[in-house]
């Protein structure tokens, strides 16, 4: 008797996992550095009282990092049980978009980036606060990766049984080698400029994970240095 068994999908999990828990460990580890080194200073004395608030800004800022990190891991945990889609009911992917993108005017202005969103009821099964997660997330990135004076157009639509929403930025666009990665957890193309907008890699990884749930698709369609189009396509 010859038994052969293709590991590769188990092999391909486990890299993942390992993968996943280093990049968490250092995820938490860098704002903990900062919060412990910064406390240090402060509880030996030798910090001048004029400077105690600008330090104590920096432990502020960096436990907001971590606070918002944990949330996105785990929500993403809490995705990987399968729990939450067992919830599903009747909304409306156009309703929740524009509730979005109201949400987000003043990020928008912030960034002098024009925002605006045009669609028609697009009514399908599925869970409302991840529906918003998905439309908020990549709304929330073609803001923060555009040019200023830029603009974003998002639209909804419903067609041949499935829902459709697009994200168009006029930012800086993502290489067409790293248009698949980063779907990956902790994933960026410029780890600097997105650490400074308070980014983990986390965002698009949530957004693949719930669209994977509802049987859906999410692509980049076009990206230059001109821009960049996301597509999300969900079954209805
Ligand atoms: P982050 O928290 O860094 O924004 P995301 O998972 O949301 O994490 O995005 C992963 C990376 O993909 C970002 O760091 C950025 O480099 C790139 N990216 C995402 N959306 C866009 C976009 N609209 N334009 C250009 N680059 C983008």
């Amino acid at each position: 008797i010859l038994i052969l068994m293709d590991v590769t999908e188990r092999e391909h999990g486990e890299r993942m996992r390992r993968e996943f828990t280093s990049n968490v460990s250092h995820e938490l580890k860098t704002p903990l550095t900062s919060i412990y080194g910064v406390s240090d200073m402060l509880a030996s004395g030798m910090v001048k009282p004029e400077d105690v608030k600008g330090f104590a800004g920096t432990i502020k800022e960096e436990s907001a990092r971590l606070i918002s990190l944990i949330d996105d891991i785990m929500r993403l945990s809490q995705l990987d049980e399968n729990t939450v889609i067992q919830e599903k009911g009747v909304i409306d992917l156009w309703e929740i978009t524009q509730e979005a993108v109201m949400r987000l005017s003043r990020k928008a202005q912030e960034n002098d980036v024009e925002l605006k969103c045009v669609g028609t009821s697009a009514v399908m099964k599925g869970v409302d606060y991840v529906a918003d997660e998905i439309v908020y997330n990549l709304c929330e990135n073609a803001i923060k990766y555009n040019k200023k004076g830029g603009s974003v157009t998002v639209t909804v639509r419903s067609e041949a049984g499935r829902c459709v929403l697009t994200v168009k930025d006029t930012g800086i666009g993502i290489p067409p080698e790293y248009q698949e990665k980063i779907f990956t957890p902790f994933f960026r193309v410029d780890k600097s400029r997105s650490r400074a907008m308070g980014g983990a890699g986390l965002g698009l990884a949530l957004v693949s994970e719930i669209v994977r749930q509802h049987n859906g698709q999410v692509k980049v369609l076009e990206s230059s240095k001109k821009g960049s189009m996301i597509a999300i396509m969900l079954p209805v």
